[in-house]
């Protein structure tokens, strides 16, 4: 099959590459986004391969079909991306990876925790300077603290057992409990008493219309003062302006992020030398007790061999039966996860 990958990085090049050791695709790597400028590259190809921040509307859809492209293959778990419905409407079959590594996530959510509690990222920067002063890197132990995960899914069960292996009392909050954590000692309870009982709060639930903002001024409101706060999932899980007002308001002790709900006009690209335009993002970053990854909880070679391999296996199972099991429909809309 011809396969069109758009917004191909050397990782995505390499790791596809070797999944298609046996030259079973025609890999077709482009470095544009899928927009309606790059929309003719897909001429000729069966399927695109496309990753979160590359919008498919009802228009690239229908221009899609037209030009001969059958299958949407999305690198990633997440389709928040895709109108589900146009992709229906045109004819598109999409398919996804519905999991590669939860443990990527779940240790990359530690190592937030960890680098924002202890200062890592600014003690680094201070030894480098011959600077070895420990004024202002003060952390606190995570034993003995309450800890909230939000979904207690795949990736935020791992996280789950990871602050309990730390010695924290955790709570969690989902539409179903998980019962291994149960047995572990996890006590499930309402968002109203983790906000009210927790030093530390993760997020891993999807980005929802439900969920969207689920942390806004009124959730930082009933939040402990000096809250760490740690987000690995979607960034419109967080509404970013109350986020600056409760920093500003020591509502918020530590701030950890790799996704930012602004952030497909920023990340995955190198702009050191652009001039950064987006004031939300700017006024984040000026913040000492905020850190920023953008966007790399899944980046292992662990997670990127499988989405790899995943990703050809689903354009395989379309290619030999026309269907698959990581198919996502909008009916599914509902249910969907980001
Ligand atoms: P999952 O589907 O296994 O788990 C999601 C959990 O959230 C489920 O248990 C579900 O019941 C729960 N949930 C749904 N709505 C909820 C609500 N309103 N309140 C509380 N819980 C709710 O998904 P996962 O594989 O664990 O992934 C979690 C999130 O991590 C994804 O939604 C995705 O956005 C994000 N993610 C981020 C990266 C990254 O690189 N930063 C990589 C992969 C996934």
């Amino acid at each position: 099959m011809r396969i069109a990958v758009f917004n191909a990085k050397a990782y995505d090049r390499d790791f596809l590459s070797r999944a298609n050791a046996e030259g079973r695709h025609q890999l077709v790597f482009l470095e544009a986004h899928l927009d309606a400028s790059s929309l003719p590259l897909a001429a000729g190809s069966e399927a695109i391969c496309i990753f979160v921040n590359d919008k498919l509307d009802a228009e690239l859809c229908r221009g899609l079909v037209a030009r001969g492209v059958r299958y949407v293959a999305l690198r990633c778990a997440g389709f928040n991306n895709v109108d589900l419905e146009a992709a229906d409407a045109a004819g598109l079959k999409v398919v996804r990876v519905p999991a590669y590594s939860p443990h990527a996530v779940a240790e990359h959510t530690i190592g937030l925790l960890l680098c924002a509690n202890r200062r890592i990222h600014r003690a680094h920067n201070r030894v480098r300077e011959g600077n070895f002063e420990l004024n202002g890197l003060m952390g606190f132990d995570l034993c003995g603290k309450t800890a909230g995960v939000i979904g207690t899914g795949r990736i935020g069960a791992l996280v789950a057992s990871l602050l309990h292996a730390f010695g924290c009392r955790v709570l969690a909050h989902d539409l179903q409990q998980d019962p291994e954590l149960l047995r572990l000692g996890v006590q499930y309870a309402s968002l109203d008493q983790i906000y009210r009982d927790c030093d530390i709060i993760s997020l891993h639930c999807p980005l929802l219309p439900g969920t969207h903002h689920l942390i806004d001024d009124t959730a930082f409101a009933k939040m402990k003062k000096g809250v760490t706060l740690i987000n690995t999932s979607r960034g419109g899980l967080i509404d970013t302006h109350a986020a600056i007002e409760a920093i500003k308001s020591e509502k918020i002790g530590l701030l950890a992020i790799d996704v930012y709900e602004e952030e497909s006009n920023l990340f995955f690209e190198n702009l050191s030398d652009h001039i950064l335009r987006d004031d939300l993002f700017a006024r984040l970053q000026s913040f000492p007790n905020v850190l920023i990854t953008g966007h790399q909880a899944y980046f292992t070679d662990t997670a990127l061999s499988q989405i790899a391999s995943i990703t050809l296996g689903n354009l395989d199972a379309l290619a030999a039966s026309g269907s698959c099991a990581n198919e996502v429909h909008s009916k599914l809309h509902l249910a969907k996860m980001s």
